[in-house]
């Protein structure tokens, strides 16, 4: 195989980028059309850089619909900054902070939040296995909150909420990492969603923050300069240098994804492409989803086989046939797809004859 052949990518990011968003970064590398200069070299404060950087935001809230009630940001320091950023900006003194506690990251964003101020666990499911997300009736929400905190996909886990929460009036915040973008999504229904770029959005080393703008009031000048959203949004996202090429890439990938037909179109997509290995999945009982049903992502697809034996040779196979990164994440152990935007359905198409083949030479 020549050595720049492009193999299917099941990652769970970073991940899988569009090839026509690689192919256009690469025509375009080492001049940008008309400007004579890479993206990666020129200042971030010139007229070029700012209308990449305004295009993408614009782009944002095209696909989403986002009113001119929100301030939507690219910053730096990855979704797991943001863990600390919510609590600092947003956990007012005194007040309690609900985290629904679905998965490893949501465990993350609680820890960084104790650290802030007082939180309350709404739900988790107990132990070190998440395979569900909860039933309204099961969370145990604080009245008054100063917020609630979801994660609405838990990429280790394979699980996906299907329906928001009800949290009257308290804002939701949800930390979109792993299926921002994948499917429609009520922004008016969210007072803060963040996003690491990495999976659906672009590379990694970008941030996407969208924030309604009344909670901006709520960041205090007493908070070190580069944690405080206002200032973010008073800076256009422009306080300091911001990751350039990699929000070039992030305005390229939005503009593919407008091309694919928006969120609606995407989601489609995405609902077959999952649909096609949870059938293969549930066909015969030789592999075992560890999601439960009415909680399966439709963007990292989880299983187990019979032994650990086996899975180590259906890694080692898969790997040899092309299908790469399919081992499962090691506090879950097994197989995770991971299956992306632009992870194409071909490769889709080649996992469930590749798992096909290997129940009949091992089932
Ligand atoms: N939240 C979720 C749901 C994630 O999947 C990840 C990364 N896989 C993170 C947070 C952490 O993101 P980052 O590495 O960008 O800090």
């Amino acid at each position: 195989m020549p050595t720049t052949t492009r193999i299917f990518n099941f990652a769970a990011g970073p991940a899988v980028l569009p090839l026509a968003v690689l192919e256009e970064a690469q025509r375009d590398l080492i001049a940008l059309p008309g400007v004579g200069m890479s993206v990666m070299e020129i200042s971030h404060r010139s007229k070029t850089f700012e209308d990449i950087l305004h295009r993408a935001i614009e782009d944002i809230r095209a696909l989403a619909n986002i009113s001119s009630d929100y301030t939507v940001m690219l910053l730096q320091g990855g979704a797991s900054l943001q863990f600390s950023m919510v609590p600092m900006n947003i956990l007012t003194p005194g007040a309690t902070a609900d985290y629904i506690v679905t998965g490893g990251w949501a465990q993350k964003a609680v820890k960084e939040a104790k650290k802030v101020g007082t939180t309350n666990v709404a739900w988790t499911e107990g132990g070190e296995i998440f395979t569900r997300i909860p039933r309204q009736e099961e969370l145990k929400l604080t009245p008054g909150a100063a917020y609630v905190h979801m994660t609405s996909n838990n990429t280790l886990f394979g699980t996906e909420w299907k329906k928001l929460p009800e949290v009257g009036d308290a804002p939701l915040v949800s930390d979109t990492s792993s299926d921002m973008f994948s499917r429609p999504i009520d922004v008016s229904k969210h007072a803060l969603i963040y996003a690491g770029a990495q999976k659906n959005l672009g590379p990694s080393g970008v941030t996407l923050v969208i924030i309604r703008n009344n909670l901006l009031a709520r960041s205090r000048d007493s908070l070190p300069t580069m944690m405080n959203y206002k200032v973010h949004a008073d800076n256009g996202s422009m306080y300091n240098t911001p990751p350039t090429f990699g929000i070039y890439v992030l305005g390229l990938t939005m503009k593919w994804l407008r091309r694919q037909g928006g969120l609606d179109a995407i989601g489609q997509v995405n609902e077959r492409k999952a649909g096609k290995l949870y059938a293969e999945m549930d066909r015969t009982g030789f592999y075992r989803g560890t999601a439960q049903k009415d909680s399966r992502s439709l963007m990292n697809v989880t299983f187990r086989l019979g032994s650990e034996d086996l899975e180590k040779l259906f890694i080692k196979e898969s790997t040899a046939a092309g299908l790469d990164g399919l081992k499962g994440h090691r506090s879950v152990g097994g197989m995770r797809a991971s299956i992306y935007n632009a992870f194409p359905e071909e490769g889709v198409d080649a996992l469930v004859q590749f798992m096909r083949e290997f129940e009949r030479k091992n089932g």
